[in-house]
């Protein structure tokens, strides 16, 4: 693989794209986990424009579609997210710029997530705006944004988004290429040609190194093309990323997934597990540090779950510890970690390296063992309290966030309370509740005793209140301690800043100073919501 480097690097300041962890349409957005999120009125730091005239500047890729124009827009998790950070560096090397809307696009892409059943409509319901005029035959066509997301946040707010949409049509005609990505592209493959005609391209995450030629294979004259191959060992790494975030990188370690839960789809679209060399990370680490990036956030669907395929043979542990150790990088995080492969030696190498973030996001899903047994989790109540033990044993507090599906088939009155006390025991700093979606493909498509919708909204909301009133009451615990937050947001309100505890707790705060982004600093806390915290800064870290 040629040598990488990255352009996302410029800390520049304005306003009119999606904050960090959001949707464009201002939704929030589900996780592989919970962290990069920020509060209302903070403001991202790059504009698309000003990244693309940089790279445009930095002179580096071909130019072979010089006057090109692309949208991508970007469903799902933060590996999506990443994974649209390299589709986009693809592009721009080859000499596109990168637009904020389909209308000005000539190429228009949808990354997407399949996850639950609504996360994957909304696709199709963007792809009902792009519909050509000779394609309006009266069939009905969704085009109503009904994605409802749950979270408990930390200020007590449920966030649940139900916005139906209020797009622009854009007329797909004019020559314009339309391509979806990612986990529909790869559940649906073809058959979108079928509900979507208008559609061109099709191609999945392990496709996604031939995007450019696929493209370029459609302004030749081909009609369809796609990319739909998860039977490669190679990870999707390219010579540059466009990163989002000027001072937190994304890294993916380890594709795919082998652990075949049985009412996940990410076994069937994103494929295999496939891990990096454990030199090429430390390589691009040591790259960001030099480039201004001080957090990096590694990634994986199974994140602890690497396998170092060099002669190395490094364990996870060795990984975090020797990327905790480069140089000019102040915080890592890494997520999403799987409880089967959570051991001591994360925890100690946690211990060990206080640029190792004290957060650890360990997906539960249930805390019934026989609902777990049912969703092949691979581990019991009794195992999974065991690895929470091992990090509240730690010698430096750890914040521990969690994922649950309520409504799981054959789901008892008691496998829920089984849950519920778990939150109580377990105190969670945050809770990603879903309610259990079937999915194509997935064994417990077929399982008997499906609890009703109505039934799994009820338990959800129980659950959501249940969290809402532990992380209030831990989170009012903070108020008088000062920590040390990564300034990441600015309000457009006077003196007002907003950042991220080591912990991944949101910190707004008052400070006189002109310029903080980016920077550390020391912030006392004097007030405390379920969701976040409020602070005077006393001080740079
Ligand atoms: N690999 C991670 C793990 O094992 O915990 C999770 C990755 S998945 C992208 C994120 C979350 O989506 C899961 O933890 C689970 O709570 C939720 N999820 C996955 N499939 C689901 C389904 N069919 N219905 C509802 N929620 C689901
Ligand atoms: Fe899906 Fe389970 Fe793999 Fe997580 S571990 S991605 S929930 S199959």
């Amino acid at each position: 693989m040629g040598k990488s480097f990255d352009i996302g690097l410029e800390r520049l300041t304005g306003t009119g794209v999606p904050r960090i962890g959001e949707t464009q349409d201002g939704g929030v957005k589900p996780p592989l986990h919970n962290a990069g999120r920020q509060e209302a009125g903070a403001t991202l730091v790059a504009s698309f424009e000003e990244k693309n005239r940089t790279l445009k500047g930095a002179g580096c890729g071909t130019h072979d579609s010089e006057g090109s124009t692309f949208y991508l827009e970007t469903f799902g998790c933060q590996m999506n997210d990443h994974d649209s950070e390299k589709v986009a560096g693809l592009l721009l090397a080859r000499g596109y710029r990168q637009v904020d809307g389909p209308e000005a696009a000539k190429v228009i892409l949808y990354n997407t997530c399949s996850i639950r059943e609504k996360a994957a409509q909304k696709v199709f319901s963007r792809l009902g705006e792009l519909r050509p005029a000779d394609e309006q035959d009266g069939k009905s066509f969704n085009t109503e944004d009904t994605e409802r997301e749950h979270r408990v946040h930390r200020d007590g707010r449920v966030l649940e988004k139900n916005h139906p949409s209020q797009r622009k049509i854009v007329n797909a005609g004019g020559g314009k290429i339309i391509g979806v990505l990612g986990c529909v592209a790869q559940q649906e493959g073809e058959g979108i040609f079928e509900r979507a005609p208008w559609v061109s391209l099709v191609c999945g995450s392990a496709s996604y190194r031939k995007l450019p030629q696929l493209i370029a294979e459609l302004e030749a004259g081909n009609r369809r093309v796609t990319g739909l191959d998860t039977d490669t060992d190679e990870t999707f790494e390219t010579e540059i990323t466009r990163r989002d975030n000027p001072w937190r990188a994304y890294l993916t370690i380890i594709e795919g997934c082998d652990k075949a839960c049985s009412y996940c789809v990410v076994p069937f679209t994103r494929g295999p597990e496939r891990s990096r060399a454990s030199a090429s990370i430390l390589e691009e680490v040591r790259r960001l540090a030099e480039a201004g990036y001080s957090e990096v956030q590694l990634l994986g669907q199974t994140v602890n779950s690497y396998a170092d395929p060099s002669a190395r043979k490094m364990r996870f542990s060795e990984l975090l510890a020797a990327v905790a150790e480069v140089r000019g990088i102040r915080r890592v995080r890494f997520t999403t970690s799987h409880p089967r492969d959570f051991g001591k030696d994360i925890v100690e190498a946690i211990e060990a390296h206080p640029t190792l973030c004290d957060h650890v996001h360990l997906p539960v899903q249930s805390g019934s063992t026989a609902v777990l047994r049912a969703m092949a989790r691979t581990y019991s109540r009794e195992e999974y309290l065991e690895k929470i033990g091992l990090m509240k044993a730690a010698r430096r507090p750890i914040s521990i966030t969690t994922d649950m599906i309520v409504g799981f088939p054959g789901e008892t009155e008691k496998d829920f309370e089984a849950t519920l006390a778990l939150l109580d025991e377990v105190q969670y700093d945050s809770v990603f509740a879903f309610k259990y979606s079937p999915r194509p493909n997935t064994p417990s498509l077929k399982m008997a005793d499906a609890i009703p919708e109505e039934e799994k909204g009820r338990r959800l909301a129980i659950l959501m209140d249940r969290q809402r009133e532990i992380q209030r009451v831990r989170n009012e615990r903070t108020v008088g301690e000062t920590f040390e937050v990564l300034v990441d947001g600015k309000s457009r309100r006077e003196n007002q800043w907003s950042g991220h505890t080591s912990s991944n707790r949101v910190l707004n705060f008052t400070s006189p100073e002109q310029e903080l982004l980016g920077d550390y600093v020391q912030v006392k806390v004097v007030s405390a919501m379920p969701n976040s915290l409020v602070g005077e800064m006393v001080g740079r870290a």
